[in-house]
């Protein structure tokens, strides 16, 4: 097993065997959850691991469960020998990245978690039965790294909110860590999709920076204010050449998703998500009303 001072490459594990040997003796374990192409955003996650754990694991599987059948599943970014060197220089320990007909050797499994009502809102009713999928593989992954701790971005709140939830509901022996939203340069939050968005394209995603930074603005003045500060930078890049085609903007209860109502007081996350050209993005702000 390498030690944390080691940064030699990580040992890639392909199979729960080879996995199950690497982790022999690890001690404790931080496990980040990743579909690959990483970037910025991933290696914070495993900057965080690293300073919580003596090995850390980090998961490259691009899941189909959680994808829709009109989704980006076969064009999703696909790059291993790219991320275990990105993963070698942050000193992670082992890449666990399994083919498809390893995690599902009977294609689609005929017992999974539901995501039950909280995964029905927003993402989840723009993407019927995404987080089923997604709970399902993180449930999977948990038994076969058996991690002390995990590391989830915030960009994805709602679904850190889930893996907590199921956590919480299904007695889940592992600690959740939350890490920031990590930002390119441009304020656009780091993404394996981002290499979708042409120039133009990038320049009128910006909006959703713009209308999250509009909206912590206006977070003294309370809920409605803050849905109007989004919304009107969201209007204004809805007109705009690429248009943003906004999907949703909600502000909601961290803990369960449901929106906040009018003279809500404390912690809430506006979510949203857009279209722009094919790209789907999603992004979020923690804010303080
Ligand atoms: P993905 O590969 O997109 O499934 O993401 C793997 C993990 O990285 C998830 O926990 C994401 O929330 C997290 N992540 C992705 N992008 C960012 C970002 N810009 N900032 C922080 N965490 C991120």
């Amino acid at each position: 097993m390498t030690s944390s001072a080691d940064r030699s490459a990580p040992l890639v594990a392909r199979t729960p065997g080879e996995l199950r040997r690497a982790l022999a003796d690890a001690g404790t374990t931080a496990l980040v959850p990743t579909m690959g192409a990483l970037h910025e955003g991933h290696l914070s996650l495993m900057r965080i691991a690293r300073e919580r754990a003596r090995t850390v694991v980090v998961s490259i599987f691009v899941n189909p469960l959680q994808f829709g059948p009109d989704e980006d599943f076969d064009r999703y970014p696909r790059d291993l020998e790219g991320d275990t060197a990105l993963c070698a220089r942050e000193g992670v320990d082992v890449v666990f990245a399994p083919a498809t007909g390893t995690m599902y050797p009977a294609g689609r499994p005929a017992v999974t978690v539901e995501a039950g009502e909280m995964g029905s809102r927003l993402e989840g009713a723009s993407r019927p039965g995404h987080f089923t999928g997604v709970l399902t593989v993180v449930a999977k992954l948990f038994h076969l790294v058996r991690p002390d701790l995990a590391v989830f971005g915030e960009k994805d709140a709602q679904q850190i909110a889930l893996v907590r939830r199921m956590v919480a509901d299904l007695d889940l022996p592992v600690e959740i860590v939350g890490a920031p939203i990590l930002r390119d340069p441009d304020g656009l939050a780091s993404s394996s999709r981002n290499v979708y968005l042409s120039a133009d394209e990038r320049a009128s995603a910006l909006a959703l920076s713009r209308s999250l930074e509009a909206a912590r603005g206006a977070a003294g003045a309370g809920a409605a204010a803050v849905r109007a500060a989004a919304a009107a930078v969201l209007a204004e890049a809805a007109a705009a050449r690429p248009p943003v085609r906004l999907d949703y903007l909600a502000l909601v209860d961290p803990a369960t998703f449901t929106e906040a109502a009018d003279g809500h007081r404390g912690d809430a996350v506006l979510a949203l998500a857009a279209r722009v050209g094919s790209t789907r993005l999603i992004d979020n702000a923690s804010l303080t009303l």
